[in-house]
């Protein structure tokens, strides 16, 4: 079972970065982000050390219910990883019901692209999954370090790739020259915009959706 803290880094870089351990702890400094999820049982997360922001990022597909519930409720079947269209859905997350492996997305590899009929809810047997309307999904939070930003630090002073890409639009991402990314309350926390931007690691992050 994974289980990670999330945490603030104590430098004075404000990256963040992934560690893990063997129960969700949730460090005061972390509050700045907002009322997170208790619940991480079997959830992926981030937290932050050192400044530095290292590559875990993982959701559940849409309309993943709580994560406690999420692993006796999923029996890895694997039907949702067959119908999704981006092949987003990778059947190697934690242990689920059946002791197979639950689904998971990457979205440095292939990011749910918000199919228009949300094939894997539609697809899921179970309760795992729960019907969810397209601009209510809501898989992760994308949270934004400037320091990562080519639009900020002048490498690329009119990237806006993020923005771009986004399958929402402005009612999530926005780019102002020079600034990066501002994420608005209609992003879904896909992880288009993590997966096409350019900079590496990318400034943009995903973190567990809020409850
Ligand atoms: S909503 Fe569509 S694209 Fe996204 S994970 Fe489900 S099937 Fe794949
Ligand atoms: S279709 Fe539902 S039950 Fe099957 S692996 Fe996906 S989430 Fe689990
Ligand atoms: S795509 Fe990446 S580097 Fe470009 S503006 Fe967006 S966050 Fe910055
Ligand atoms: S801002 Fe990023 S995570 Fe949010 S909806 Fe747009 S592409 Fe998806």
């Amino acid at each position: 079972m994974f289980i990670a803290a999330y945490v603030f880094a104590s430098s004075p870089c404000r990256g963040l970065a992934l560690m893990s351990g063997d129960d969700a702890k949730l460090d005061r400094r972390a509050m700045l982000f907002g009322k997170w999820r208790r619940d991480q049982t079997s959830a992926p997360a981030l937290a932050a050390v050192s400044g530095e922001i290292r590559a875990i990022n993982w959701v559940r597909p849409p309309g993943a219910i709580a994560p406690s519930l999420f692993v006796e409720a999923c029996d890895g079947c694997g039907a949702c990883a067959e119908v999704c269209p981006a092949q987003a859905i990778k059947m190697n997350g934690p242990a689920v019901a059946g002791r197979k492996p639950g689904p998971r997305i990457d979205a440095a590899q292939n990011p749910c692209v918000m199919c228009d009929s949300i094939a894997c809810v539609a697809a899921c047997p179970t309760t795992a999954l729960a019907p969810v309307t397209r601009d209510a999904i809501r898989i992760a939070q994308i949270r934004f370090d400037p320091a990562r930003c080519r639009a900020v630090d002048g490498s690329d002073a009119t990237c806006a790739v993020c923005a771009e890409r986004c399958p929402v639009g402005v009612a999530a991402i926005s780019v102002a020259p020079g600034q990066g990314p501002t994420i608005a309350g209609g992003c879904t926390g896909c992880g288009v915009c993590v997966h096409y931007c350019p900079a590496a690691p990318p400034p943009l992050i995903q973190l567990p959706p809020m409850v």
